[in-house]
């Protein structure tokens, strides 16, 4: 099916690129660039090369300008800084209005998720070495540091922001939004093209994607990266979306590091401070990339057993699990928008309806 798609992509923009007349040159345009710690690419259908010129630069500049005010670790960061005066036992004023709504909304979504997602975890995050580019532990932290930072039970629920100014009741409080603040990112990204009039569009960053719109006259298609790709196969479902709605991907696989042949990724259970163990990657379908991104790192923790109650309790419409086995959970909604390559069905099981 997917090989199907990209030969029809292919040859429409082949008879398009033939056609003198036509304004917009190649119907599919992209462009691609490494910002946000992540590669984003930004696709557009149909848009005058001008208007897409405008549209990849402006991402482009937008999406370095919020990395850099909303970094965990970066020193000329705002959340650095918010996190200073939080361990100070000072007020901070918020200036900037994006930074103030991404931290109410993620007090609101981590209450949703019972504190699954906690963007208050900073300390545990750095701890499992997690706040550098590359992740660098040879070895897990120790079990007294882990316990020392749990003891000190951080959540985003101690801040209270009273207009712009937001205060702490826990020192300990010290906020990383890595979690969510892609798909943040990709929801502001797809208004700034709305308001260049722009219909149909892919924004992705790292696997965290929005789209807008068609494929001409097809629903876009959107790989979901197979739990352990070989050549031939890299992609394990295809995911037709089309209108506005974002595909969130949070995966095991894109910062870790092995020690006695275990592997330890990135996303960390606030209840124990060890990383998740028992998913490979969670997959959300929701019309907002901010919700689907916070919910797909809920749905890590929660794990095998409990993911379908939390999915339930956020408000999940469709999702897609793989498990360490490389077995697929899903719900019968997110049956309708997977196709997967026949010869090639994944085991799956599928879960009682979600809405
Ligand atoms: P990806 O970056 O692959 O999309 P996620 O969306 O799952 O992955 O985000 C993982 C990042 O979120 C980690 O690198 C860390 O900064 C942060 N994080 C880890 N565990 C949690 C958690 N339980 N709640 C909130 N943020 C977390
Ligand atoms: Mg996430």
């Amino acid at each position: 099916m997917l090989r199907k798609f990209i030969l029809a992509s292919l040859i429409s923009v082949l008879l398009v690129a033939c056609n003198p007349q036509n304004p917009y040159q190649e119907r599919q345009q992209q462009q691609q660039f490494y910002v946000f710690g992540t590669l984003v690419a930004v696709t557009l259908w149909d848009v005058p090369k001008q208007t897409a010129d405008q549209a990849f630069t402006d991402i482009m500049h937008s999406l370095q300008a919020l990395h850099k005010k909303w970094h965990a670790w970066d020193k000329s960061s705002q959340v650095v800084a918010l996190n200073q005066a939080i361990a100070q036992g000072q007020a901070y004023t918020i200036e900037d209005e994006s930074l103030l709504d991404l931290l109410t909304q993620a007090q609101t979504l981590a209450a949703k998720s019972d504190y699954l997602f906690e963007p208050a975890i900073g300390k545990l995050i750095a701890l499992w070495g997690f706040h550098q580019d590359e992740p660098h532990l040879s070895e897990p932290p120790a079990l007294e540091a882990i316990e020392k930072l749990l003891a000190e039970k951080p959540s985003i629920a101690d801040l209270t922001i009273e207009g712009n100014v937001v205060t702490s009741s826990n020192p300990a409080v010290q906020l990383d939004f890595g979690a969510y603040a892609k798909g943040y990112a990709v929801d502001m990204m797809v208004e700034k093209l709305k308001k260049l009039d722009i219909e149909n569009a892919i924004v992705n960053a790292g696997g965290n994607l929005k789209v807008l719109g068609k494929a001409g006259e097809r629903p876009w298609m959107i790989g979901v990266r197979h739990p352990f790709p070989t050549e031939e196969k890299s992609v394990l479902a295809a995911v037709a979306v089309e209108g506005e709605l974002s595909v969130v991907t949070s995966g095991d696989y894109e910062r870790y590091f092995e020690f006695d042949g275990k592997h330890y990724s990135h996303v960390i259970d606030p209840r124990t401070g060890q990383p998740t163990t028992q998913i490979r990657s969670v997959t959300v379908v929701d019309e907002s990339a901010t919700f689907a991104d916070a919910a797909a790192t809920a749905l890590m923790v929660a794990g095998i057993e409990n993911w379908y109650a939390m999915a339930k309790k956020m408000g999940v419409r469709y999702v897609l699990i793989v498990d360490q086995a490389g077995t697929v959970h899903l719900n019968p909604a997110m049956i309708d928008l997977a196709q997967f390559q026949k010869r090639d069905l994944p085991k799956s099981v599928i879960s009682e309806p979600l809405i």
